[in-house]
């Protein structure tokens, strides 16, 4: 059930509350969401020493990638609200955005809370680090003051098994290997993301890295290719990794 306080929020924040509530549920219902980029909580504490000096925020929980993370959504939005009242500080607004990522999004979310937005010291998104970028860019020409913090790490672009067992399968490297490693990344599943291996580090199929509790990615490289008939590609020896290509600025504009 819903149990912000109400009293806190004005009538367009709670009708926006709750058209988004039940866009999300629609969606969810629908299995229409994708997991992406998973992110985990800040310890509090964290969160705390980030606001210092603020006492007015806003809430903007991202109700994709996130709410799935269960570090964003409708209920990391209550929970955070819930933990920062008793701290003191004053929750102004609170919205739910289906993508916080996406520009068009976020321009479309943010006029409707355009008020409040004159109120605020600060917001604390409950996104991945894209959701940031995304907010500030939207808010900059109008609202250059507002900080944006965030409450969340992100840890990878994962693939997702069920909900809460998220894997990082993939670093988007730039220049992707896959077609000569049987669909395996080496980069992800080997835990010094060689370019070649083995390393003397395995044993039994087993990792050193980590004591030996993971298969060794070069391992089941050598496996999956063994399957496809494609050992060719097993002992051909590669460059290291060129991570100029992951170093930059990257962007992909394609109109
Ligand atoms: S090699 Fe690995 S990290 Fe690079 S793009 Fe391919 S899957 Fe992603
Ligand atoms: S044991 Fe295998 S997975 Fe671990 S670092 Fe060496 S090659 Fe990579």
């Amino acid at each position: 059930m819903f149990t912000f306080d109400l009293k806190k929020l004005n009538f367009n924040n709670f009708i926006n509350l709750f058209i988004t509530s039940i866009k999300f549920y629609i969606k969810s219902k629908k299995g229409g969401y994708q997991i992406t980029i998973i992110t985990t909580k800040k310890p509090f504490e964290e969160v705390l020493i980030a606001l210092k000096g603020v006492q007015k925020i806003g809430i903007i929980s991202c109700g994709s990638c996130a709410a799935m993370c269960q570090t964003g959504g409708e209920e990391g939005a209550q929970e955070m609200a819930e933990k920062l009242e008793k701290e003191g500080f004053e929750i102004k607004t609170i919205i739910i955005p289906e993508e916080t990522c996406d520009n068009r999004v976020m321009k479309k979310d943010l006029r409707k809370i355009d008020a409040e937005l004159g109120e605020i010291d600060a917001i604390l998104t409950l996104s991945c680090g894209l959701g940031v970028a995304s907010i500030n860019k939207v808010l900059h020409d109008k609202y250059p003051h507002i900080p944006v913090f965030i409450a969340n790490n992100t840890e990878f672009m994962g693939m997702t098994e069920r909900i809460g067992r998220f894997y990082m399968r993939c670093r988007g490297c730039g220049d992707c290997l896959l077609n000569e490693t049987g669909g395996i990344c080496p980069i992800t599943t080997c835990a010094k993301a060689l370019m070649n291996g083995p390393c003397g580090g395995m044993v039994d199929g087993m990792c050193e890295v980590g004591n030996y509790e993971k298969d060794c990615g070069w391992i089941l490289i050598y496996n999956r290719l063994k399957e496809l008939g494609q050992l060719d590609k097993f002992s051909k020896l590669r460059d290291p990794v060129d991570w100029s290509e992951s170093g930059h600025q990257r962007e992909v504009v394609w109109r």
